[in-house]
């Protein structure tokens, strides 16, 4: 499994704050959270955004570099209540 994490910024479509979760780009392409400020579910169609082909080395010295999928997210994520899907 390759995996290929980043701090995201996700706004809940509830409160309206933003705030930050280690995400993994190259994996589940829906997510379902709960907001850390007013504990509305969030979900996120990650499958909405471009994908991008990003070539990563796991270890030094590995001779061959690995090509990985990755999801190209704007900025700020967008999220939506659950029961709209
Ligand atoms: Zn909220």
């Amino acid at each position: 499994m390759t995996e290929q994490k980043v701090r995201q910024s996700i706004r809940c479509w509830n409160c309206k704050n933003v705030f930050t979760l280690l995400i993994d780009t190259a994996g589940n392409p829906e997510l379902s959270l709960t907001c850390p400020f007013c504990g509305a579910s969030l979900h996120i169609k990650l499958a909405q955004f471009p994908t991008t082909v990003t070539t990563v080395l796991k270890n030094v010295g590995d001779s061959q570099p690995k090509e990985i999928t990755v999801f190209r997210l704007p900025e700020i994520i967008e999220t939506e209540p659950p029961d709209k899907v």
